[in-house]
């Protein structure tokens, strides 16, 4: 263990070689810039979805414009509600506000951070639309219960899997449980080109209102200016989608070396006192590890904020997980809910203690060699015996 007192090291973030060299060149010379007349954005919406098992992928600017396409293609407007849990990036919940739709936020289950689906269940009302799980960190949700709900209910289930590129749930993938599912391919995640996004689409007809809505409502074909529907320029650029082909050819194996390495981690953090990893679930038995999250249980949160700067003072890539989403100004900035703070905060217990004792790592700690995760655990079990 001669890691010991050192700084571990963990490899870089974006990653890339020739392929991308090489990509990039070829987007390049092929002298179309954007989609239309270009080969890259078409090639990799192919790829995309033939990887994950879904009949059609479309390629846009970002994660958040996807999920803002995905609602407005799911009918979701002003008047209408769509649930999504309380423990999640922003975007989940702002991509219904910025639509007018109520976001509701619900409680999260405290070991694996996804939806509650019986919280999900209790928050249904005649003007929910979509039920949006978020696959928290790469674990995919509990898709059994909540296509049931989905389907008892008559609402849309829309997969939030900005952390999941490559996930499974019992031997499926992404693309295959008939709903659409939203990609980012922001600087952070799992492949990206800096920025970028995708939607995985069940059907032609869904695959055509999302293209329509997403370059300005205007069919591929047209040369005179007949717009069919409202909609906005959310086109990915030729660039991009090189870049991605080449990220998204390296992603399985970096996916099988996370999950080994989460293996390993886990089981270390598990053994300090006071420190419990995210939980997995057998069913998801293909989990990506966007972040390699715990929980110190009852720390409160200026206690866990020290931890992380002392955490980062020693060289890990740590960061404080998620603010429960109701507790940011941007929230109430488009809420329209009836409830107050402390009502939504009373039922979202596990969002209210995850939020302010979580902790996550950057996954490329996960595509380290072993020993930067011994080293990892033996900061993290010092920093917290000295909390
Ligand atoms: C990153 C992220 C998004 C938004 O993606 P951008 O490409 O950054 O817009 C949405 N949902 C979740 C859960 C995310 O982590």
């Amino acid at each position: 263990m001669d890691a010991i007192g050192k700084a571990p090291v963990f490899p870089q973030w974006p990653q890339y070689d020739d392929e991308e060299r090489t990509a990039l060149i070829r987007a390049l010379e092929q002298g179309q810039w954007w989609r239309m007349g270009g080969t890259e954005v078409e090639s990799f919406e192919r790829e995309f979805a033939a990887f994950h098992g879904a009949p059609y992928a479309l390629a846009v600017t970002n994660g958040t414009h996807a999920l803002e396409l995905a609602l407005q293609c799911l009918g979701v407007g002003p008047g209408s509600e769509v649930i999504v849990p309380a423990f999640t990036f922003i975007s989940s919940s702002q991509a219904a506000q910025r639509l007018g739709a109520v976001a509701v936020p619900v409680d999260v289950d405290a070991g694996t951070y996804n939806i509650d689906v019986a919280a999900a269940a209790a928050a249904v009302t005649p003007r929910t639309r979509v039920i949006m799980p978020v696959h928290m960190a790469g674990l995919v949700a509990d898709m059994d219960a909540l296509a049931k709900l989905a389907a008892d209910n008559g609402v849309a289930l829309l997969q939030d899997a900005a952390h999941a590129q490559g996930a499974r749930w019992q031997g499926k993938r992404i693309g295959e449980f008939g709903t659409i599912a939203a990609f980012s391919f922001q600087n952070g995640k799992l492949m990206t080109a800096g920025e970028g996004g995708a939607l995985l689409l069940p059907d032609e007809e869904l695959l055509e209102s999302a293209f329509l809505r997403h370059s300005c409502g205007r069919p591929r074909t047209d040369r005179r200016y007949l717009h069919k529907v409202s909609g906005s320029n959310l086109r990915l650029g030729e660039f991009s989608a090189a870049v991605l082909r080449a990220q998204l050819r390296r992603l399985d194996a970096q996916n099988a070396v996370r999950d080994e390495r989460w293996a390993l981690l886990s089981g270390l953090l598990a053994g300090i006192p006071g420190v419990v990893p995210q939980s997995g679930d057998p069913r998801a038995d293909r989990n990506t590890h966007y972040m390699a999250m715990f929980r110190v249980p009852g720390l409160g949160e200026q206690a866990r904020n020290d931890l992380i700067d002392r955490l980062v003072a020693a060289g890990l890539p740590a960061f404080a997980t998620f603010r429960a989403i109701y507790r940011t100004d941007a929230f109430w900035d488009g809420a329209q809910v009836a409830e107050t703070v402390e009502q939504i905060a009373e039922r979202c217990p596990n969002t209210e203690a995850i939020s302010t004792d979580g902790i996550w790592l950057h996954h490329r700690a996960l595509l380290a060699e072993s020993e930067a995760l011994h080293a990892t655990a033996e900061i993290i079990a010092g920093a917290v015996t000295a909390t």
